[in-house]
């Protein structure tokens, strides 16, 4: 936390707001939209995949319908695609930001198209806080006239030339659950340059009442926003978010600095005009072995450390739908690992996490 929660929480008690609804509900959606900027529009929710699956309804996805969606991500990009009732057709990364690749994207959609159904949404993530190529996926996007769902839950705070992820596709979509880079314990929220959007998603998120002195309804609800209790967490939260992403980007460059002279340790590293906020920093191993040796040997200092997000093409519950690969993702997989990354880390946890790296580099 940073210090300034507890005020807000507690303003929330003493105001007896514990709803889903109040002052701290539309502070942080204030907050929010000043740091996006960009005219956004912001509806705070419970969390990031219900912002997923509010987003893609409201972009006209239902029950048949095909979304392109990166395989290379956490499971929550995918799983509304399924609530909805619709196919995911999984589109693989290129190797500059490690995320949905366009030029595989145009492929798929023209495949799609003549195999009968052209997709109705895509879904496109910023993985690790890495910006995805905005500029190319948008005009394949546009080519076709097929809607985005920016999914910038690792991404608070990263950008691209100079304007603020969420605030590039059709849909953006924040999460701020306990792992993220700031959080409110559980939480999301959907970002709009429309007001409508932003007044439909609200609409749905609050059981979908229509506007009448009993309840009435002719639209299935859902009960999707945030509390306002959590929402004084997220503007403290909000007041250190720059701090955060320093405090990341400053692991990346310690991490890189003190494993640059290795060959076998490898960076993603930001094309120009890209700025990350380094939610995890990541390091890209030789083989599969290497990687483990790695991995083992931090957890034999009781250091957690993790391999990339396996794809969703290769996922049990995802494996049978359609999808466009070219082997990146899965190498990435093989090869990668997620090192710690806590925006809390001093110097002397920073020091062990390399030291431990390197005496298995030069064993
Ligand atoms: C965390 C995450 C989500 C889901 O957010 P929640 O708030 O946990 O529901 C979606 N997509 C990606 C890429 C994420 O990392």
């Amino acid at each position: 936390m940073g210090g300034h929660e507890q005020n807000y929480v507690e303003e929330a008690f003493r105001t007896n707001w514990i709803a889903p609804l109040g002052p701290n509900v539309d502070l942080f959606e204030q907050a929010i939209q000043n740091y996006v900027k960009q005219d956004v529009h912001v509806a705070a929710l419970s969390t990031g995949t219900a912002a997923i699956h509010l987003g893609l309804e409201l972009l006209g996805v239902s029950k048949g319908d095909e979304v392109l969606c990166q395989s290379f991500t956490f499971s929550a990009s995918a799983n509304p695609i399924m609530y909805l009732g619709a196919t995911p057709v999984f589109v693989d990364s290129e190797i500059s930001t490690w995320n949905m690749c366009p030029v595989l994207l145009r492929e798929a959609i023209v495949d799609r198209i003549s195999k009968g159904k052209k997709p109705k949404a895509i879904v496109a993530v910023h993985l690790y806080g890495m910006p995805y190529q905005v500029m190319e996926i948008r005009a394949v996007a546009d080519e076709f006239e097929i809607p985005i769902v920016e999914d910038s839950a690792e991404a608070l705070g990263s950008s691209y030339k100079g304007n603020n992820c969420s605030s590039f596709g059709d849909i953006g979509i924040l999460s701020f659950n306990g792992n993220k880079i700031i959080t409110t314990s559980g939480g999301g929220a959907l970002v709009t340059k429309n007001g409508d959007i932003k007044q439909k998603a609200v609409f749905l998120a609050t059981q979908a009442r229509d506007n009448a002195p009993h309840y009435q309804h002719s639209h299935v609800g859902y009960n999707y926003r945030m509390s306002n209790v959590l929402a004084g967490i997220g503007r403290g939260q909000m007041e250190v978010l720059d701090d955060r992403v320093a405090a990341r980007r400053s692991n990346f460059d310690f991490y890189k600095s003190s494993l640059d002279n290795f060959e076998e340790v490898e960076f993603l590293n930001e094309p120009d005009g890209f700025f990350s906020n380094r939610w995890l920093s990541c390091i890209l191993t030789p083989t599969y072995e290497i990687r483990e040796t790695i991995r083992l040997a931090l957890l034999e200092e009781d250091i957690e450390s993790r391999p990339l997000w396996k794809p969703m093409h290769c996922q049990p519950i995802f494996e049978k739908f359609p999808n466009y690969v070219n082997g990146i993702s899965e190498e990435l997989f093989q090869r990668g690992l997620c090192l710690p990354s806590g925006s809390n880390l001093n110097s002397t946890d920073l020091e062990r996490v390399v030291t431990i790296i390197i005496k298995e580099l030069t064993r």
